[in-house]
């Protein structure tokens, strides 16, 4: 499927490129990388997302390039759709028009493009990037690099997820050795949070509830806007829950101003959190996944934790 991408791209001229709504690590990183691949090949491209570059991110080499917009502005001759399941999850309205390319890791992801590259054993998308880079003859340099270890470190959970193996650790190597610098890069990640984030971690980690193996916190609305907290501001903070020695499987709430709930699930790998969030519409990795429900918190959090409790390991 690689060849069938590249033959794709080497037909065409001009790309956008995209990822889903939220942009994590890899979802930013990958649509970086790529777009940098594309226009060393010669090609037209750019970055076009719903949500903004969050902070962590804004180091990342060619990160003020990309465009925030609903709706597809100009006319491409494909849409890369990198990290991201459905047309539905970027949120950007008229790529429906395009050819599309699908590039994508989660085991979630469906074939919903003209092209869909698949790969549910790259431990990120940015693995697959990469791999693109390579098949096209295109020289890894360190901006690209660095955009695709940060990808890498971001989406293994700095190297801890599972699935992560000695591959990961020779992919990283490679980007090392192609310029990434992996201080500079866990520095902006792991030591650029804003005050705000803090301070919503302590409102969350006071909603910290129990129940064996289970661990669940929340944010509401009220929490969020007097931490003056931002909705990038939520990314990472169910690992606290999940990082309690006991806990197997930690789920993270965040009231949205219609009144539902986005849920982030992590697991420690026993319980497949992929397939709970598919019970809810949502989908991710066996490890770490998300879902939307309606509220009230009471009920979300009562229909999310039945369905955990249900699974023999958590038992
Ligand atoms: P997060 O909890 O960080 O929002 O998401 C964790 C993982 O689950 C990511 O890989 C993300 O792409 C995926 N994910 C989160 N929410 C959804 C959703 O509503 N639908 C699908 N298909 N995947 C999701």
């Amino acid at each position: 499927m690689l060849k069938e991408v590249l033959k794709h791209i080497e037909q065409r001229n001009s790309f956008l490129l995209t990822s889903h709504a939220r942009p994590d690590g890899d979802a930013i990183g990958s649509a970086l990388a790529c777009c940098q691949v594309l226009r060393s090949m010669g090609k037209e491209a750019e970055v076009v997302l719903r949500d903004g570059v969050p902070r962590i991110y804004k180091p990342l080499p060619f990160a003020d390039s990309v465009i925030t917009a609903e709706q597809v502005n100009g006319k491409y001759e494909a849409a890369i759709i990198l990290e991201c399941d459905s047309i539905q999850r970027t949120r950007l309205r008229g790529l429906e028009d395009h050819f599309l390319i699908s590039i994508d890791h989660h085991v979630s992801g469906r074939p919903f493009a003209h092209v869909n590259w698949i790969d549910p054993k790259a431990v990120a998308t940015a693995e697959m990037v990469y791999r693109l880079a390579r098949e096209a003859g295109v020289t890894v340099s360190p901006d690209i690099a660095t955009c695709l270890y940060t990808a890498v470190l971001t989406d293994t959970g700095s190297f801890m997820f599972q699935g992560t193996d000695e591959h990961t650790f020779e992919l990283a190597r490679e980007l090392v050795l192609a310029g990434a610098d992996p201080v500079h890069c866990a520095r902006n990640v792991y030591f650029g949070h804003s005050t705000a984030k803090m301070r919503l971690l302590g409102a969350a980690l006071s909603n910290l509830h129990r129940e064996g193996p289970l661990a669940w916190i929340w944010v509401t609305c009220e929490q969020m806007e007097h931490a003056e907290a931002r909705e990038e501001d939520c990314e990472g903070l169910v690992n606290y829950a999940l990082s309690i020695q006991e806990v197997e499987v930690a789920a993270f709430f965040r009231e949205l101003p219609n009144g539902s709930f986005r849920v982030s699930l992590r697991s420690k790998g026993q319980l497949n959190v992929a397939e709970v969030a598919a019970q809810f519409g949502g989908g991710g990795h066996e490890c770490a996944s998300g879902c939307s429900l309606e509220g009230p918190l009471a009920i979300a959090v009562a229909r999310v934790v039945e369905q955990l409790r249900s699974h023999p390991s958590v038992q």
